[in-house]
């Protein structure tokens, strides 16, 4: 994507591994050793911000996010010492979009006071039900009353941009409780809403828990049914589904996200962070001792792949099936040559027959509602298998 000017937007993660504690759904690297680790770690990151910032071939950066784990365990002294170093070691003036990712138990007053001075404007929280005693047996932190007051407090010091997630088909939920669930996170007037279905991942607690049969999982025709409430009534409230996990209030698309999914180059900090110029994927280590360990040495060791250009296909059609924007076949034959973007249209027609996805116009392709709830299959059909 490109700004008005014609200069390409760039984008900064920044990874955070740290939880208080784990939730048992989850399987994205984290670690509980902030005490020990959590300096070290800060320090780190602004050295590998010093170690790349010719990566981003002067672009300017438009979006900071500070993802995790949860950035919102750092203490205060810590986090603005991250940002300072951010700020030092590379040209943030012109950020337009500063996102951190917080869990309603780490935002106390105090800690939303701090956050204008740091330039951050939008914060992302993990609420994913407002059932206590779902929270509780799902291993998370905070209760339903938390969240409320959470946001208040964010309000409070004048950051409105606020993003809530959610998550449905969670053990013990069932379609009326996943509604409530949904009007109250509505009645809190975020401007930004993601929900995902939830996963089993091999190997986390939950996973296990279904495996030795204590735990129950929601059948999938109630998922369905929980989706459709879900994007029936955020539609009803005002919001734009503008990718298949988020819904926006107009104007309020996440900035940082969307530039993943339109190819932005980005650059990503910290242990697990991936980064992308276009053409390059690069993945720094998923360990802390690893990543620590890289840059004391003074280098970052990162995992480069470079794309060919079946998996930069690949990516431009999964990612735009994802969204409102779907996928312009034009752009596609442009892009990847006549034989893919034929391909494409091989593939997809089938899907418009079946009512998957609809055109537009005379060349975009977009998923229907039934498509989205089928678009794993949608996608492996679009996608070119190489063997
Ligand atoms: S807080 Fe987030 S990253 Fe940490 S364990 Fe829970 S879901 Fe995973």
């Amino acid at each position: 994507m490109h700004s008005e000017s014609g200069i390409k937007m760039a984008g900064l993660y920044v990874h955070i591994p740290f939880c208080g504690s784990r939730c048992s759904y989850c399987d994205f690297f984290s670690t509980l050793k902030l005490a020990d680790e959590g300096q070290r770690y800060v320090e780190a990151i602004i050295a590998e911000a010093r170690l790349r910032r010719d990566e981003l071939r002067g672009e300017p950066l438009r979006t900071l996010y500070l993802g995790g784990g949860t950035p919102s365990l750092l203490p205060l002294p810590l986090l603005s010492q991250l940002v300072d170093g951010l700020r030092d070691a590379l040209d943030l003036t012109g950020i337009e979009e500063f996102t951190i990712e917080a869990n309603p138990d780490d935002v106390t007053p105090e800690w939303c006071s701090a956050l204008p001075s740091l330039g951050v404007n939008r914060v992302s929280m993990g609420v994913q039900t407002f059932e206590d005693h779902i929270l509780r047996f799902i291993g998370r932190r905070h209760t339903a009353a938390q969240v409320v007051r959470a946001i208040a407090d964010l309000r409070g010091v004048g950051i409105d941009n606020l993003s809530i997630d959610l998550i449905y088909g969670l053990p013990g939920q069932t379609p009326d409780t996943w509604v409530h669930t949904v009007e109250q996170a509505i009645a809190l007037e975020p401007s930004h809403i993601s929900a995902y279905g939830l996963t089993y991942e091999e190997g986390t607690r939950l996973w296990w828990q279904r495996e030795r049969g204590e735990v129950q999982e929601v059948p999938e025709e109630v998922c369905i049914e929980m989706y459709h409430e879900l994007v029936k009534r955020l539609h009803d409230a005002g919001f734009e589904h503008y990718e298949i996990s988020n819904f926006a209030l107009p104007g309020y698309h996440s900035r940082h996200n969307s530039s993943y999914w339109d190819e932005t180059p980005y650059l990503g900090l910290g242990a697990a962070a991936h980064s992308y110029d276009g053409s390059v994927r690069r993945s720094n280590p998923s360990s802390l001792s690893a990543y620590l360990d890289s840059i004391a040495a003074g280098e970052v060791a990162c995992v480069v792949e470079e794309l060919t250009v079946w998996e930069r296909y690949d990516e431009r059609v999964m990612l735009g099936l994802r969204r409102k924007a779907g996928v312009d076949v034009e752009t596609l034959r442009e892009d990847f040559g006549d034989r893919l973007a034929r391909h494409f249209v091989r593939e997809v027609r089938r899907h418009v027959a079946a009512g998957n996805v609809r055109q537009e116009g005379a060349s975009r392709y977009v998923l229907t509602d039934r498509g989205i709830l089928l678009s794993d299959s949608v996608m492996r059909d679009v996608m070119w298998d190489e063997d």
